[in-house]
């Protein structure tokens, strides 16, 4: 036996790898600066897109943030920590997932240079949380008010989000398309807006042009008609939804049918006949004349039911036919007999449509429709891709807009402003805490030089002069990326949603102080090969990524 000495021992697994104090955080803050620095370059509309090739050599290109980091597979624990700020940002708000990141970066630089400074950690994070929960104070002084009405603005905040998207020229036609959107699923109740982004359903359909892009009033169905002989084109639909099959339904177990006789065959398949046809009457008597069913529809009902001159459609999605109830107000019914006349949605129209070759089920001209189908079109399959995302992100932002009800003005301004305060009030709290909130005030900052160097411009100098004409009362200065100087955003319509710069300052300086926590990093010798959601081989070696750049 060893002799136990008072030291403390820790037994590690056989191949571990353990980094101790300041090796640990210097490890940790490595890569989450490069995670940062890897999308840095695509914030803002005169970002740059990257090109993301995985395993199977699928091609990805885009500026979206949230979209690069999913691709890319990164293994280090603290890049992990990263890639899901950006996941938790564009869940919470659907944009601003390259600024949250982006700041938690710069946080996690200025922490390092405290750190050489020989100061505490744990007084960095003090620091910090005294000035995230200052900034958010701040930003809801500064922040305006949203009215519902306000669909100009709305509409300002869309196109903001998705400019520099591969929106295009199509940008003001998805902008009123999101704004239309939104308000069309928005619930009110006790005087607030609630969002259910899950119902405005997104169809890609290859092919046309973006401007193509159409708002439903009701849900598009990527499915055709059960038979040919149903009509292609019902107007004033009467819509049935039903959740199990219409089939007569086999038995569980393993039964054998005793049939002797040509008669008793032809009573037993008349039988079947009969409770296939009683099922189609129930459709039928209800007054539908269109069927929407989760599961099968048996050949035979098929044929019963286009003579009847109902449009049936099988296997469709759970998730359309919920869309489909909140659509036409019908009731998903689960036993074919308990179908009445009450349980019946509502559309203008009913129509099988070919979309780029491919047969669709229209339900549209929906009265008040609490679910809408956006069909987006564009060239090729990316082009198509890329206006998904920026629709999504526009969709998250009038979203947070209209239930938060409140706006700041973007292109960099929000940031000097908040950065500005952050530094007041750092001298205000004095001791070590002050070095770590300026810090804080200054990786603020590296948004509005982000902007700056992405439009070419000097970036040291464009922050000076933005901080000197802030101080003097010039709130709405910021970094006119087109024009490549500095100008009033206001005039420009740079808005944005309080929430999202809420989320991406909340979620930025968590995630830094909780990367700042660490001080030992203790990793099985398996943990670098065997990270069980990683595709073998693929972009894993991004793990390491400093170099990539
Ligand atoms: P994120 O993923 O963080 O939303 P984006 O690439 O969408 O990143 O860039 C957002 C930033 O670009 C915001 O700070 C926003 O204010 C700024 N921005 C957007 N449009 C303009 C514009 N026309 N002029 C200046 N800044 C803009
Ligand atoms: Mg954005």
């Amino acid at each position: 036996m060893t002799q136990l000495t008072g030291q403390p021992i820790l037994v590690l697994p056989e191949g571990a790898q353990r980094l101790l104090g300041r090796d640990a955080q210097r490890s940790n803050i490595a890569v989450a600066k490069a995670i940062a620095n890897a999308i840095r370059s695509t914030l803002g509309p005169k970002g740059m897109d990257k090109m993301l090739v995985d395993d199977l050599g699928d091609v990805v290109i885009t500026n979206d943030g949230a979209a690069i980091l999913n691709e890319m597979s990164v293994e280090h624990p603290a890049g992990k920590m990263m890639v899901e700020v950006a996941r938790t940002q564009d869940e919470e708000v659907g944009d601003g997932t390259t600024t949250a990141v982006v700041i938690a970066g710069e946080l996690l630089k200025n922490a390092e240079d405290l750190l050489e400074k020989k100061i505490h950690p744990s007084i960095v994070i003090r620091g910090y949380d005294m000035a995230a929960a200052k900034c958010l104070e701040a930003l809801e002084e500064k922040a305006e008010k949203v009215e519902f009405s306000d669909d100009k603005l709305l509409r300002q905040m869309a196109f903001v989000a998705m400019t520099g998207k591969g929106s295009g020229r199509a940008g003001g036609h998805f902008s009123e398309i999101a704004v239309k959107a939104v308000k069309q699923v928005a619930d009110h109740a006790d005087g607030k807006v609630s969002i259910d982004s899950d119902y405005i359903k997104l169809e890609k359909k290859q092919g046309g042009d973006l401007v193509d892009t159409s708002l439903i009033s009701g849900v598009v169905i990527d499915k055709e008609r059960v038979h040919p002989g149903m009509p292609k084109l019902t107007k004033n639909a009467r819509i049935a939804l039903l959740d199990s099959a219409l089939e007569v339904k086999s038995t569980e177990t393993d039964s054998a049918i005793q049939i002797t006789s040509p008669d008793q065959l032809q009573a037993f398949l008349a039988q079947e006949e009969n409770m296939l046809k009683e099922m189609v009457n129930e459709v039928v008597n209800s007054g539908a004349n269109v069927f929407f069913c989760q599961k099968g529809i048996d050949d035979m009902a098929q044929h019963f039911l286009a003579k009847a001159g109902v449009v049936a459609v099988r296997r469709v999605k759970k998730s359309d036919m919920e869309k489909l109830a909140r659509a036409t107000g019908a009731n998903v019914v689960t036993n074919i007999h308990d179908l009445s006349k009450d349980d019946l949605g509502k559309a203008g129209v009913v129509e099988e449509r070919k979309i780029a070759g491919e047969d669709m089920i229209f339900v549209e001209e929906c009265k008040d429709p609490k679910a809408v189908t956006i069909l987006v079109r564009g060239g090729t399959e990316h082009v198509v891709d890329e206006a998904e995302r920026a629709l999504v992100d526009a969709i998250g932002v009038v979203s947070s807009a209209l239930e938060d009800e409140k706006y700041v003005i973007g292109g960099g301004c929000i940031e000097v402003e908040l950065a500005l305060d952050l530094q007041d009030y750092a001298k205000t709290v004095g001791g070590r805490e002050q070095l770590a909130i300026s810090a804080f005030a200054n990786a603020l900052e590296v948004i509005p030089r982000t902007l700056a160097e992405s439009a070419g411009m000097d970036s040291i100098d464009t922050l000076v002069e933005l901080r000197a004409k802030h101080e003097k009362g010039k709130r709405d200065l910021g970094v006119d990326v087109m024009a490549a100087k500095t100008a009033g955003m206001s005039g420009l319509h740079v808005f944005e949603p309080a929430k999202i710069k809420k989320q991406a300052i909340t979620s930025a300086s968590e995630v830094a102080e909780m990367i700042l926590r660490i001080d030992d990093i203790i990793a099985s010798s398996g943990s670098g090969k065997a990270a069980p959601e990683m595709p073998p081989g693929g972009m894993g070696g991004m793990g390491g990524m400093p170099g990539m750049m």
